[in-house]
């Protein structure tokens, strides 16, 4: 299987550097604001549109920081995570 190791090295080693959550704390990696943060939702929007799909992964999002942060604040947690999808 040549042709896939060589589609594998001609992938852009450099690239605008991608705007993930950390976890446990869900702050970016890169710009350290509360995830998801801008370039994020802007990138899952180009991913996934705005519709049912970004919105049921929101919610995914949100069970899972709620459980890496049972302390925060549900309705919080629920503006930041699933609030800006609709
Ligand atoms: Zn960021």
């Amino acid at each position: 299987m040549e042709p896939l190791a060589q589609t594998e090295a001609v992938q852009p080693v450099m690239h605008t550097p991608e705007h993930l959550a950390e976890r446990p704390a869900w702050d970016c990696g890169v710009c350290g604001q509360p995830w998801p943060c801008a370039p994020a939702r802007e990138r899952l929007i180009r991913q996934y549109g705005r519709g049912t799909a970004l919105a049921m992964l929101a919610w995914q999002y949100l069970e899972e920081a709620v459980r890496d942060l049972p302390d925060g604040p549900p309705g919080v947690l629920f503006e930041r995570f699933v609030r800006w999808t609709r």
